[in-house]
């Protein structure tokens, strides 16, 4: 392309507003400009840079078995409504309304969309797993839109979503963008880190948000300088090492009973012929060969209904505390290293932890506890106690320091489960003809953003480097002089010597001084330059590599093959 009549308005002062490098270099290199708060029209090379990374993201995604379609923007009320998240989402969300005074909102997000979708047009397992995917707009009215495209109110988004008929195959689908967007990452250039953004539910963890290392990220980051730990602060929560002291001493001593056939917490009652409020709402883990009572928080309704589910099993499986905490759905570091010589971590609410004669599981089928006393048989350690980690706190994980660093949100998955399947009815119909709601992953990825962020990771004082992998063009052609007869013609055969071979070029054929034109190439940031200069005459041209400033003198002949 030549650079004469391309819109690429370079400044050469820092626009005054602009507080991060990347927004600065964005502006100043032509990419965008601004039209309201948070609202951007994108340039040639900008547009160029994004298209590049749409298709890496295009590339991976559908290389993960995920298909590409396009939803749209304007979403009616209805949707919202049936998911509870018109009234629930708040002010982020765009609403308006149409001539005839019905509520549409522009979508921030497509669960309620793709989930009408699936419902409407899958009926069977046999058609499912099912992952589609598309790269759009999308509009949030965010409080505080700033430093550029890094927080817009419109901007681009990759969102996927996944349907499976459980949670084993939830499990791939999430394994497979997790996995996708390590090579997304990776190609673009990135020094990225996925961590923990929140409990995990039953079957692991539910969520990792993929953060770009860098000090202007909005997000902290803790992790393990020793092992793969790494969560996102706000959720990287520990519980203090401490538990109740002994109480209840004329409680009997706690006692194993048989329970044949129990399994719910109404047959315990009235088998045992106890109220309900002595029993103790636990789930019994074997981690490794000692059983771990765990109690779950009372007040949680999502615990609650684990619970439920659990404790008709009484006993869970699980090799270690860690299993034990994403079983649970448990915050990171809720469950501390189990070293009880008796086994017992118990992770209690007020509600339960002062029950002094209770009735608990017994890590077994047909089995019960009775007369426990938490404080007195199980160490209590309170949900409540919960704060987060601090480079004091072991690793939760191993034991090893926690460092912290500062990260951007450039990718979010997140297993939802049933929550959108359930509430809008999507459901199919298993092998056995039973209906069953589907089980449901959301994957997101901000394009726009990670375009800002690979600037963050990638320029110098001159401007942007730009990773080969999503450059707008590979080389910049620079004659010096445009006016120089012989100049100007090797510059236009070299360009069309590459045009040719099919590199992508730009000609800066613009009668600009060589200062202008050198210091909007370090601006722009192209990977490679080639100068046309007075060494033409010996049949030189000068290759320069933007990232590390070395340059040589290659034959004009050869210059093509040099770049390649
Ligand atoms: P944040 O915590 O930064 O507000 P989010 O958690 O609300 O982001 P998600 O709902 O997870 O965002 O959306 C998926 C991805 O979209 C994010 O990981 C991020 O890269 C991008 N994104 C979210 N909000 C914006 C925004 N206002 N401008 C640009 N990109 C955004
Ligand atoms: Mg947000
Ligand atoms: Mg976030
Ligand atoms: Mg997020």
């Amino acid at each position: 392309m030549r650079q004469r009549h391309l819109l690429v308005p370079t400044l050469r002062e820092d626009p005054a507003d602009a507080e991060i490098a990347s927004h600065r270099l964005m502006l100043r290199a032509g990419l965008m400009r601004q039209v309201a708060a948070g609202i951007y029209t994108y340039l040639p090379l900008g547009w160029r840079v994004i298209q590049k990374v749409m298709t890496i993201i295009r590339e991976e995604m559908n290389r993960a078995g995920a298909q590409e379609i396009l939803m749209p923007a304007l979403h009616p009320a209805e949707l919202w409504q049936e998911s509870g998240r018109w009234d629930y989402y708040g002010p982020e969300l765009m609403r308006l309304k149409d001539r005839h005074d019905r509520d549409f909102a522009l979508g921030p997000t497509h669960e309620e969309v793709v989930t009408a979708l699936l419902r409407d047009e899958v009926k069977s397992y046999k058609k499912l797993p099912i992952n589609v995917y598309q790269i759009q707009t999308k509009f949030r009215d965010e409080r505080r839109p700033r430093f550029g495209v890094m927080r817009g109110r419109e901007f681009i988004m990759k969102d996927a979503y996944s349907f499976d008929v459980d949670e084993e195959g939830l499990d791939k689908s999430y394994r497979a963008m997790y996995d996708a967007y390590v090579r997304i990452f990776t190609r673009c250039g990135l020094n990225f880190r996925a961590v923990e953004a929140d409990a995990g539910a039953i079957g692991g963890t539910s969520t990792h948000e993929f953060m770009v290392l860098s000090d202007v990220g909005e997000d902290t980051l803790a992790y393990c300088t020793s092992c793969a730990y790494a969560a996102n602060l706000e959720k990287a929560e520990v519980l203090p090492p401490q538990g109740d002291k002994p109480s209840a001493s004329g409680t009997p001593a706690l006692e194993r009973v048989a329970t044949p056939g129990v399994r719910t917490v109404e047959e315990l009652v009235r088998h045992l012929g106890v109220t309900l409020e002595r029993i103790i709402k636990s789930v019994l883990f074997q981690v490794d060969g000692r059983p771990v009572l765990v109690l779950v928080r009372g007040d949680h309704e999502v615990n609650e209904v684990k619970v439920k589910n659990l404790f008709a099993a009484n006993t869970v499986e699980a090799a270690d505390a860690e299993t034990v905490r994403q079983v649970m759905g448990a915050p990171a570091g809720f469950i501390g290293p189990v070293n009880a010589p008796e086994a017992v971590t118990v992770v209690a609410d007020h509600a339960v932890a002062h029950v002094t004669d209770g009735v608990v599981g017994a890590n077994e089928a047909d089995a019960h506890y009775v007369h426990a006393v938490p404080g007195r048989d199980f160490a209590v350690l309170r949900y409540a106690d919960l704060r987060n980690i601090t480079a004091d706190d072991p690793c939760p994980r191993c034991g090893g320091t926690i460092a912290f660093a500062k990260g951007i949100e450039v990718g979010h998955v997140f297993k939802l489960g049933t929550k959108y399947s359930e509430a809008m009815g999507a459901t199919f119909l298993d092998e056995e003809g039973k209906e069953r709601p589907m089980i449901m992953g959301c994957y997101g990825i901000g394009v726009t953003r990670l375009v800002a962020a690979i600037i963050e990771q990638h320029h110098d004082e001159h401007g942007i480097i730009w990773p080969v992998s999503v450059a707008p063009f590979a080389v910049h052609v620079v004659p010096v002089n445009w006016k120089n007869e012989d100049q100007r013609a090797a510059a236009e055969r070299l360009y069309a010597a590459l045009n040719e071979a099919g590199i992508e070029a730009l000609l800066d054929d613009r009668d600009e001084r060589a200062g202008v034109k050198f210091k909007d190439a370090d601006l722009i940031g192209l990977p490679l330059r080639l100068t046309v200069g007075g060494k033409v005459a010996d049949g030189l041209v000068e290759l320069k590599v933007r990232a590390t400033g070395e340059q040589e003198d290659v034959p004009l002949e050869e210059a093509v093959d040099r770049v390649r």
